[in-house]
């Protein structure tokens, strides 16, 4: 194996092996380097999202749902299940058999496109050399014509509320119980807290979320997110807004919480499993010497140009790593975009349309901007919103909770931004993104025939109403 490539990527997560597999497809001799190891100590791709992020927390709201519906919803539809009970490490099992399944099909897609597959750790040098050592501690130095850091996030700790990873745990160890907590805190009422805190409130779990801001989701669209903390509250979920955590102490098997309430009063409450999640940040150790000429932001992100193009002639970054909303696809695409430019491709990533979703049941999903934003940009604006109680489809599914809703420029008619809370939110707010990307106005969805009874006439009649005619709203 010669140990000159065109392409060295470091990190094999979202972002770092699709830009592998695009430079290999355009005919760049690439190799990927990845330290993860599995429990067996193996080396496996995938990164955050296929091992620890997106696939097992997916696959955990989805066998969480399914018990869900089988306990308490299947009744409505005249469905008896009898006594229906869970078998957590089952649960997990079928969860392992999914990451397995996945960080396994990126082996596969390597192969078949003819990536170097480096299991070990790689350190970017000065010059685009890069260090290399494996699993077993032997060392050796690639040369690259161009290198791509995708080293990714971990969870941030506070020091309030430090991971034993037994009693207090980050998002890794909330994928991890083996039973069901009776009583579970979490630090953070952000996208992935929910998803946690969802998982385990509908196989039992009495779950309290404690958050510091004063607003729910403080960056989604506030209409939406009201929307949703109702849902939310429907099904159990305790949220308390404007708590600040200011200790923790583990006794025994159980945690005391200390947190200051919203009137500023100090409050105690003991949890059975503490999840913290309060963020997460761009993970840089061991990655760079001293002399590689690559520099970080003030908050620890590698620093790159809207091109992903660093400080350091021929060394690209992207994904987490790097600034921008820390999230699989958006660093898929910056991926892309860099193994393109590489390839003398003009490529871009169109930063202003990248969805954004919480896999809750029902789904919240978004792109684009909120009304806050656009409000506070002083652009002429239409709404239009439309709830789910009034689609068909919808009712007929029992899944009537939640609404689209549709942000127009008041003058062109472009579409702005979407916010949903419903049904498929994920699936329905592409369609928007979509539209978009090609420039579409609100009449262009509303006149656009949607097949019917679906769960996507939510979006139509948002559109229309956004021009003042939704024709079932009620
Ligand atoms: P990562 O996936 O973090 O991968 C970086 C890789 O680089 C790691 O494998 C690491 O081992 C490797 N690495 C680091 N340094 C070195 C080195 N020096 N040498 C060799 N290898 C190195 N995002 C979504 O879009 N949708 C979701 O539904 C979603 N759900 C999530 C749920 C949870 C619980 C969590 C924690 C995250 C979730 N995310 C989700 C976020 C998503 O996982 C990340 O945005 C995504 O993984 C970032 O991809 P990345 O390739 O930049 O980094």
């Amino acid at each position: 194996m010669s140990d000159k490539y065109d392409v060295v990527v470091i990190g094999s997560g979202p972002a770092g092996y699709v830009a592998a597999i695009r430079a290999a497809q355009l005919g760049l001799k690439t190799a990927c380097i990845e330290k993860w190891k599995d429990k067996n100590g193996k080396g496996v791709n995938g990164g955050t999202c296929l091992n620890v992020g997106c696939i097992p927390s997916k696959a955990l709201l989805d066998s969480s749902h399914k018990f869900h519906d089988a306990h308490k919803a299947f009744e409505g539809h005249g469905i008896s299940t009898g006594g229906v009970t869970i078998d957590v490490p089952a649960m997990l099992e079928r969860k392992n058999k999914v990451v397995k399944q996945m960080s396994g099909g990126i082996g596969g897609l390597f192969q078949a496109n003819k990536v170097t597959s480096l299991y070990g750790t790689g350190k970017l040098l000065a010059g685009r050399k890069v260090e290399y050592v494996d699993n077993d501690g032997n060392k050796s130095v690639l040369e690259a014509e161009n290198v791509i850091l995708a080293s990714g996030s971990v969870p941030v700790n506070i020091p309030v509320a430090p991971v034993d990873n037994n009693i207090i745990v980050d998002s890794t160890g909330a994928l991890e119980f083996t039973e069901v907590p009776k009583r579970l805190g979490v630090i953070g009422a952000g996208v992935i807290g929910l998803e946690l805190g969802s998982v385990w409130n509908r196989l039992g779990s009495e779950v309290v979320l404690l958050e510091a801001m004063d607003n729910f989701l403080a960056i989604m669209d506030q209409q939406i997110a009201k929307e949703t903390q109702k849902i939310f509250k429907k099904q159990g979920l305790d949220i308390r807004l404007s708590c600040r955590v200011t200790g923790t102490e583990v006794k025994g098997e159980e945690v005391e919480v200390t947190y200051t309430d919203k009137d500023g009063n100090e409050q105690k409450q003991t949890f059975d499993k503490l999840i913290v999640c309060v963020g997460r940040r761009p993970f840089t150790e061991g990655l760079l010497s001293g002399d590689s000429g690559v520099n970080l932001d003030e908050r620890g992100f590698i620093y790159v140009n809207d091109l992903c193009s660093t400080n350091a002639p021929g060394v690209w970054a992207v994904g987490d790593v790097v600034r921008g909303p820390m999230l699989a696809h958006k660093g898929s695409e910056e991926g892309v975009m860099v193994a393109e430019r590489i390839a003398g491709q003009k490529t871009l990533v169109n930063y202003d349309i990248i969805p954004n979703v919480i896999y809750t049941h029902p789904e919240v999903a978004s792109v684009g901007k909120t009304e806050e934003q656009v409000k506070a940009d002083g652009v002429p604006y239409n709404v239009g919103t439309f709830p789910f109680l009034a689609i068909g489809r919808a009712v007929a599914a029992d899944e009537q909770d939640g609404m689209v809703k549709m942000i127009a420029h008041a003058e062109t008619d472009r579409i702005l931004g979407c916010h949903i809370v419903g049904p498929s939110a994920s699936d329905l707010v592409q369609q928007v993104a979509i539209a978009m990307e090609f420039g579409s106005t609100a009449e262009d969805i509303g006149m656009t025939v949607f097949g019917h009874p679906t769960f996507s006439e939510a979006v139509k009649e948002a559109a229309l109403a956004a021009n003042g005619h939704a024709i079932h709203m009620p």
